[in-house]
């Protein structure tokens, strides 16, 4: 199985090259091929995502994809910006599926906002669609009737967009515990009713999946009252921008998150949430833990390798409890002996 390695800017290699080892020492059979993406790429060959990557990314069973932005890139053309190059894969390979995992490690239960009791119960995934909605629909500024200004955004999803997503909660809710909470607006907005009458269609594909429907408002008090309750979320890509981002802060650093961005297929983007951190590039102070975990998610849903992906969740589990602690938990364990540690964890 060919993976397509796309380390990127700043911290994006530092990290994808633990996340190689840990993938290198399963042996399970993976073949890499590296290409540059983003500012590195726009350096070697004038755009953030050229052809010869994005021919790499479409060939690939799926991608490992580090970060990019370069501040070296920041007076460039918009079409030119190293974060372009992500827009565009989302958009070639048509990755409508935005799965976050949010689990706390009971070692890092002081790492949370939240009181440990209710951190150490987080154990869910976010599954957000990521091409529609606002974000896509008609937007403008204009003059009122009374010459004020205002600026508009069209909130639509057609019915097709709805059952794809809703397919991808059911199939990641399948994968786990078996439960998915849909979530919307639909006392009050036109698209959520429609979202919710969809979702209902599409549960008779799956029985064994256990429905129920949450209002967003509620849905945001319930992550930090009882967040436990969650086993998969599915939700459009407004309310899933702020969810996911609201869940990942409940399990503490940024450095432990991982993500998928999944295609019809099952074929996807593998990432940690973070981004290129040019404050600590070349330092050695990257967590490479969320992208070793992506790399797991990538065994799980693009390769369906699952026992390999529980391997290194356990190894990461492991060198946690050991004591492994890189900057961003409070530590000084280099990035280097971070994959080390999962190593010896596996
Ligand atoms: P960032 O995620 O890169 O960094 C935010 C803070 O978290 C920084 O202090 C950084 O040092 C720290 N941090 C991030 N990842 C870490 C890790 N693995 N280990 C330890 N500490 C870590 O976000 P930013 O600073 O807002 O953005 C920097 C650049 O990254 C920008 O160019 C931005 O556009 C880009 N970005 C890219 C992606 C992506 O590639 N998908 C996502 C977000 C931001």
């Amino acid at each position: 199985m060919l993976i397509a390695l796309l380390p990127g800017d700043g911290i994006g290699p530092e990290v994808i090259a633990q996340a190689v080892r840990v993938l290198e020492a399963l042996e399970c059979g993976l073949v890499f091929e590296t290409a540059p993406v983003g500012g590195a790429a726009y350096k070697a060959a004038g755009h953030p995502l050229p052809p010869a990557t994005l021919d790499l990314a479409r060939r690939a069973d799926a991608i490992l994809f580090g970060a990019v932005g370069d501040p070296d890139c920041d007076s460039l053309e918009r079409a030119f910006r190293p974060e372009q190059a992500i827009l565009g894969l989302r958009k070639e390979l048509g990755l409508f599926a935005n799965l976050r995992p949010a689990k706390l490690f009971p070692e890092l239960a002081d790492a949370s906002a939240l009181r440990p009791e209710v951190a150490s119960q987080i154990d869910m995934v976010i599954v957000r669609e990521l091409t529609g909605d606002v974000y896509f629909g008609e937007k403008g500024m204009r003059r009122t009737a009374e010459g004020l200004r205002q600026g508009y955004d069209v909130m639509a999803y057609d019915e097709a967009e709805v059952a794809r997503i809703a397919h991808a909660g059911f199939k990641a809710a399948q994968a786990r515990r078996g439960k998915l909470c849909s979530v919307d607006k639909a006392n009050v907005l036109e698209t959520s009713q429609l979202w919710r009458d969809v979702v209902n269609e599409v549960s008779a594909d799956y029985r064994d999946v256990e429905l129920s429907h949450m209002y967003v408002d509620n849905c945001a008090m319930q992550l930090v009252r009882n967040p436990g309750q969650f086993d998969v979320i599915v939700t459009g890509n407004l309310f899933g921008d702020i969810l996911s981002d609201q869940a990942s802060m409940c399990v503490g650093s940024i450095g432990m998150l991982p993500s998928a961005s999944l295609d019809a297929a099952g074929k996807g983007l593998y990432e940690p949430i973070h981004g290129s951190a040019p404050d600590i590039a070349g330092q050695g102070k990257a967590n490479p833990l969320a992208t070793i975990l992506s790399a797991a998610m990538m065994l799980r849903y693009s390769l369906n390798l699952p026992a390999p992906a529980d391997r290194i969740e356990a190894a990461v589990a492991r060198a946690l409890a050991g004591g492994a602690r890189s900057f961003d938990l409070g530590g000084t364990v280099d990035t280097e002996a971070m994959g080390d540690a999962v190593l010896a964890g596996l």
